[in-house]
């Protein structure tokens, strides 16, 4: 060291002991990094000394120093012309730091730029999506099936679309953006031809309101002509809202189409029976206090001749004739409905309601009972009405409509072509009626039938000839029934079949028992003559019985032949052939076709107990009894006069020529034993009888 000024001395504080002129340049170096002077010194200070020596000697360029205070120093030594070396030190901290804040600013700039163009990039990105999202909308929007509209919160139109325009005849000019809501609607005043002015306005009011309430909502208004639109509009975020419309005018139509077709009778276009109920719950739900609700339940009758001999065709016309004059017979707030095949309900409200449904029964059975002309084809049927009311007290639909059907049966079972009111009794007979019918199917087996003999007496001579034989039912529960009561139940069940093979047995055995060759008579019910087997049937209770054919008498009612069915002529053919005899019962009463007594080989015929009862006081009746046994005279037929009680009226019949009799006066239907005891005090010879027994003397 030849000399240093103090700048340099204050800049290396921590060695400025070891700087003085005379000082070795290593020494200097060493004691400073034992002093802390160099803080890149690091462990190994000889090495440090070392590498600094050797760059002193070199003395090349610059080197940057850091100082222990965190000041940073610039070392440039340069040699001398003299061989020495003159050393400066420039403190460059500040300059350092400049240039540092000015690297750390320029690399921020960097990343900014950097950021910046990657968010131009996403920019991009997006302008090109929008477009594209632009295009896509607009095609969504002008393809839409639906009419829409987009109004901002100042009621200025934001966008239509074109279906929009086409619905309301607009051109697009006349739909700009910003238009205000009230002059669009002035031009689809204006321009609509599609919809009549007072539905627009309609459309008007009601989007106004909804706009300003900021509600939504949806309407379909109609005009008269039928055409139909619908509106949905819904409220914006933030005011205005969107509308969608569509033209629903077929819709509508095919809508109610079906809504007619589930609720009217294709064939008479009556309300069918689910509108029917709908108006039976309706009545019953809104009716006044003072007023009455009844349901009258119709089934025609004879309705099934008309169809299955005449032809469906003619069946339909019918029905539609019927439908037709219900309809005159109506207020206008009564309901008439086709509930099935020829059933018919009508519904009616009325203040004095029973009267009124007496009077509409009357009516309706003279209207429909009146004959038609369908296509030139005269036809007559006549019609059955079971009604029930519902006063102002509660009641339960389907049972105000069970009532009816109630009703209906019993009018139906009592006299067809009549009307019956529901009373509660009804339901009671229903129910014993529907338990005999199950009771019947085991009765047979139990043995709880049993046969009275009521006899048939000869009017030449009083002598007793035969009996008729008569069904009852000891019935374990009920008493004694009548056949009345459980034959019209075992015909509709089909137990008539074994009860007749039963009856046909039991009478051949007990008459074929008794000597003196009597006859018995036997009543077959149409049902049984029906069948493929009765004359087997027959065959059999003869043969097994041991009773010849021409002591048996079988006894059939017109109703039996009132069907023209080939079975049953063959029948009564064959039971003819096998030798008995066929006795038409209860004559008169009937239709008393004559064709009948011309088409079946009947040998007697039995005067009904209705003509008996009257003749000795009506002349009507005496002239029919005296008529039919004139007529069953000429035509080679005996005759039985049934239901004699007076001595007067077996004079009476007596005196007309009958052949036999039969009634309380000549002997009440009794018991087998009963029956002989009849034959032996009655008949001038005496017998001896073994009952059980086949014994004939
Ligand atoms: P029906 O063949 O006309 O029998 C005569 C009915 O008149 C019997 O009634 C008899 O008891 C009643 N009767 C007899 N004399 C008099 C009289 O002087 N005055 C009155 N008012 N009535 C008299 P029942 O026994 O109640 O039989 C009713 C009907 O039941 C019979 O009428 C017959 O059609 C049917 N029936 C009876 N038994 C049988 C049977 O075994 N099979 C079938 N299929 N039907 C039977
Ligand atoms: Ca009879
Ligand atoms: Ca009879």
């Amino acid at each position: 060291m030849v000399t240093c000024n103090t700048r340099y001395k204050q800049m290396y504080t921590k060695s400025a002991d070891f700087i003085f002129p005379g000082a070795h340049f290593t020494d200097i170096m060493r004691k400073g990094a034992e002093n802390g002077q160099y803080p890149q010194a690091g462990e190994d200070i000889e090495k440090f000394v070392a590498d600094m020596t050797r760059w002193h000697r070199l003395c090349e360029g610059s080197i940057e120093r850091l100082l222990p205070d965190g000041r940073w120093v610039l070392i440039q030594e340069r040699r001398t012309r003299s061989g020495g070396i003159v050393g400066i030190r420039t403190d460059i901290s500040t300059m350092r730091q400049t240039l540092d804040e000015l690297a750390a600013a320029n690399s921020r700039a960097r990343e900014a730029v950097g950021e910046v163009q990657r968010q131009n990039a996403v920019l991009l990105q997006r302008d090109l999506d929008l477009r594209k999202q632009n295009v896509l909308f607009d095609a969504a929007l002008n393809n839409m099936a639906h009419g829409l509209v987009m109004v901002d919160a100042q009621q200025r139109l934001i966008v239509c679309n074109r279906r929009f325009l086409d619905l309301f005849g607009l051109l697009p000019g006349d739909a700009g953006v910003g238009l205000s809501l009230q002059t669009l609607f002035a031009r689809i005043e204006e321009a609509s031809k599609v919809y009549p002015a007072d539905m627009v306005a309609r459309l008007r009011r009601w989007q106004l309101d909804r706009a300003n309430a900021g509600s939504q909502g949806h309407l379909v208004t109609e005009a008269h002509d039928g055409r139909a639109l619908s509106v949905n509009q819904q409220p914006m975020d933030g005011g205005g809202f969107v509308a969608i419309y569509e033209d629903v005018t077929e819709r509508q139509q095919t809508e109610r189409r079906i809504w007619n077709m589930a609720h009217f009778d294709a064939l008479t276009r009556l309300p069918n029976r689910v509108l029917f109920r709908a108006k039976l719950d309706e009545a019953l739900g809104s009716r006044g206090e003072d007023q009455g609700i009844a349901v009258l339940y119709l089934d025609l009758d004879k309705f099934k001749d008309v169809n299955d001999t005449l032809g469906h065709p003619v069946g339909d016309a019918l029905l539609e004739a019927v439908a037709m004059r219900l309809r005159t017979c109506l207020r206008e707030t009564d309901t008439v409905a086709r509930l099935s095949g020829d059933e018919f309900a009508i519904l009616i409200h009325a203040q004095r309601v029973e009267d009124r449904v007496r009077s509409l029964s009357d009516r309706v059975i003279a209207e429909l009972s009146a004959p038609y002309d369908l296509n030139g084809q005269p036809v007559s049927i006549g019609v059955s009405i079971g009604a029930a009311i519902a006063g102002t007290e509660d009641i339960d639909p389907d049972i105000l409509l069970k009532n009816a059907d109630l009703a209906l049966y019993q009018a139906k079972e009592e006299n067809r072509g009549t009307y019956r009111l529901f009373t509660p009794d009804m339901a009671t007979r229903l129910h014993r009626r529907v338990a005999i019918e199950s009771e019947l199917r085991d009765a047979v087996g139990r043995e709880q039938f049993e046969l009275a003999y009521q006899p048939l007496v000869q009017l030449s001579n009083n002598r007793t000839i035969g009996f008729e034989a008569l069904i009852r039912w000891n019935h374990p529960t009920r008493g004694r029934l009548g056949p009345m009561e459980f034959i019209p139940l075992a015909e509709a069940s089909g137990a008539i079949h074994e009860l007749g093979r039963w009856s046909l047995h039991k009478a051949c055995h007990d008459i074929a028992n008794i000597p003196g060759g009597c006859k018995v008579a036997v009543n077959l019910s149409p049902v049984q003559l029906k069948s493929e087997d009765i004359v087997g049937a027959v065959k059999s209770a003869l043969a097994s019985s041991g009773l010849p054919p021409e002591r048996l008498e079988l006894e059939i009612t017109e109703t039996a032949l009132l069907e023209e069915n080939e079975r049953i002529v063959q029948n009564l053919h064959q039971l003819r052939e096998a030798g008995l005899r066929i006795v038409l019962d209860d004559f008169g009463t009937g239709y008393s076709s004559l064709n009948y007594l011309r088409r079946f080989p009947f040998q007697k015929i039995k005067v009904d107990k209705v003509f008996i009862a009257e003749a000795t006081f009506r002349h009507d009746c005496s002239t029919i009894v005296s008529s039919i046994i004139d007529m069953a005279n000429r035509l080679g037929m005996s005759t039985t006069a049934e239901g004699i009680e007076t001595e007067e009226q077996l004079d009476l019949v007596r005196k007309l020529g009958c052949v036999e009799g039969q009634g309380y006066l000549l002997g009440k239907p009794a018991s087998i034993l009963g029956a002989i005891t009849h034959l032996n005090t009655d008949n001038v010879v005496p017998m001896a009888v073994v009952s059980g027994k086949k014994k004939r003397s």
